[in-house]
């Protein structure tokens, strides 16, 4: 494959925390045709930087299922446990920016903080709860190795008053981010774990989209909600925004979307019940290959 930067860089990102169901296989088989499509690239990323929910007999299965799918990707595989020290290198940027803060909240105190009756209705963002700002007031230097980290979202709206905007495949206008948006609907979300200090999906995400040149980010419609924080972060950052095309969600036959603990629905489990990659892409509606 050709490297620099190509018109088309796509990617799957899964997390080694169970095996590949039906909706996996829709994503990173429905990511390698458009990839192949434009004549462009497909890459592989193992998002496992929650070390307490990944295992590597989960990554060891990814590969051996995608392959057996049918497809391919550029190697080395960018697997973010190793790349921690890029991660650290956007916090510390992000932190002298003046846009974050150490919390030393526990999920049980957001609980509180956000269900107080002075509060009113809680609010809930792609994270969960709408962090109340208890620790809002903490300066970046008072850091210490235990806290979260969390984005000041109301700092970050001051240094971007001008706020991005992205593409959208199959919606005309650009999308536009809102003030009221990211303030009541996402809120001060984490960028580095409690304890671990491991960087959060959030960041490493935009951090790895940008490092490996990709031009479009191909994923489910439950990451929809996300996208505006890692617009936002890109804005920070001075990173390139990639365009988004959101799928729609494989579902079971109650309309539940399928979930990790759907091993009913494994692609191991077709495999070793005879299925062919062609069933399991007959299964999900793209044509056979
Ligand atoms: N690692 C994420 C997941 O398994 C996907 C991230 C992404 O595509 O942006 O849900």
């Amino acid at each position: 494959m050709s490297e620099g930067r190509a018109a088309f860089v796509t990617r799957f990102a899964p997390s080694p925390t169970g095996q590949l169901h039906l909706g996996h296989a829709y994503s990173a088989m429905l990511a390698h045709d458009m990839a192949r499509r434009a004549g462009g690239r497909f890459l592989l990323r193992i998002e496992d930087t929650d070390s307490a929910r990944c295992r590597p007999v989960y990554e060891a299965q990814i590969y051996e299922d995608l392959a057996w799918l049918g497809l391919a990707w550029e190697t080395p595989v960018l697997r973010q446990s190793q790349n921690s020290a890029q991660y650290d290198a956007a916090l510390a940027r992000l932190g002298e920016m003046g846009v974050l803060y150490p919390c030393r909240c526990t999920r049980g105190d957001i609980r509180r903080a956000a269900t107080a009756p002075q509060e009113g209705a809680p609010l809930h963002g792609p994270d969960g709860l709408i962090y109340p700002g208890t620790c809002r007031h903490r300066a970046w230097s008072e850091r210490r190795p235990e806290d979260a980290i969390r984005l000041d979202m109301r700092r970050a709206l001051d240094l971007r008053p001008q706020l991005p905007q992205y593409e959208e495949t199959g919606i005309t206008a650009p999308c536009t981010l809102t003030r009221d948006m990211l303030l009541n609907g996402i809120g001060d979300i984490v960028l580095a774990r409690r304890d671990t200090g491991a960087a959060a999906y959030h960041l490493s995400v935009v951090v790895d989209d940008a490092a490996q040149g990709v031009t479009h980010v191909i994923r489910g419609a439950d990451l929809a909600s996300a996208t505006p924080i890692h617009v936002l972060l890109q804005s920070l950052l001075g990173l390139p925004t990639p365009i988004y095309h959101h799928h729609e969600l494989i579902r079971d036959e109650t309309g539940k979307r399928l979930a990790k603990r759907d091993d009913a629905r494994a692609i191991a489990l077709y495999r070793a019940e005879g299925a062919t990659p062609n069933d399991i892409r007959a299964m999900v509606g793209l044509p056979a290959s």
